[in-house]
């Protein structure tokens, strides 16, 4: 029966997209700073094609981050060699320098391995990137989020997956030196849940990202997803905008039409909120623009 409901609401979401779609001057105020690249393995089109749909639809500021390439493991599904992080760099500056309509920023999507940060560090420091995202997409190794493996989760306990995921979300944020955490409760992914108080933990996240002062995002990809709604839920954001936690947005695009997509969804969770603006970032530092209307 939920699987029923399920696929009827993904099936609305999809039909209502178009109709849905934010006016230019709405979009205009917003950013869309999570975008990948064909180079992670698993995302189609060039980067030139990301940013016309961005143009499109008539945002004034994106930005690329894709998945830093893992040092221990290879797999070429998964992201870029490292031999290729210079490449993404250089296909990035490229296209900046080619188009003026639109800012076009330049950021990562790390992931957060306990043991291994001053290494990754070390391999992104001869860059200048805008923002980097710090990303849990492990739990101790197992890489929960992969749709390709969700036999994974056979013989899981929800309930210590979600406490272990919010355990390193939380130690992330603080030791991470990341600046925005994204898709902050990927752990609900692929529609596992749990009995434990979850707005504790939600709680404990909004006050570890405002002690070590990292943003988040809404990334709106959860809707895409099993989930079928985005990242964060409105109680874990809620629980960020009483502590004065940054937010910006992301669509988690791994194709070009996605950039920017169900936006609007992403406007009434931060009007539920209580949010009137939005982190931006150059240069590794924060701005904020203002997300109300004339
Ligand atoms: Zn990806
Ligand atoms: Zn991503």
């Amino acid at each position: 029966m939920r699987r029923i409901r399920r696929g009827a609401r993904k099936r609305l979401i999809r039909w209502t997209r178009r109709a849905r779609e934010l006016d230019r001057a709405t979009y205009g105020r917003l950013v869309d700073y999570h975008i990948h690249t064909k180079l992670c393995g698993h995302a189609v089109g060039e980067p030139e094609d990301y940013v016309r749909e961005a143009i499109r639809k008539g945002l004034s500021e994106i930005g690329f981050s894709d998945h830093m390439p893992l040092l221990k493991m290879t797999d070429r599904r998964l992201t870029m060699a490292p031999d290729d992080l210079p490449r993404y760099v250089d296909l990035i500056r490229d296209v900046q320098a080619s188009v003026d309509e639109i800012a076009i920023r330049l950021g990562i999507e790390m992931d957060y391995f306990p043991d291994h940060m001053n290494e990754i560090w070390d391999v992104v420091s001869p860059y200048e990137f805008d923002y980097v995202y710090g990303s849990v997409h492990y739990i101790d190794g197992w890489g929960f989020s992969d749709s390709r493996f969700l036999s994974s989760y056979r013989g899981k306990d929800p309930d210590q997956t979600y406490a272990r995921y919010f355990e390193l979300f939380c130690e992330a944020a603080r030791n991470g030196g990341f600046d925005i955490m994204a898709h902050p409760d990927l752990v609900k992914k692929h529609g596992i849940k749990t009995k434990l108080p979850i707005d504790r933990m939600y709680e404990e996240a909004a006050a570890a990202l405002r002690e070590a002062d990292v943003a988040i995002e809404i990334n709106t990809s959860g809707l895409r997803k099993t989930a079928l709604e985005p990242y964060p839920t409105v109680g874990f954001l809620r629980a960020c905008a009483a502590r004065g936690v940054a937010v910006t947005l992301g669509s988690d695009a791994h194709a070009p039409q996605q950039v920017g997509m169900d936006f609007d969804v992403a406007v009434r969770l931060l009007g539920s909120a209580g949010i009137t603006e939005i982190a931006t970032f150059e240069g590794r530092k924060r701005g904020t623009r203002s997300i109300a209307g004339e």
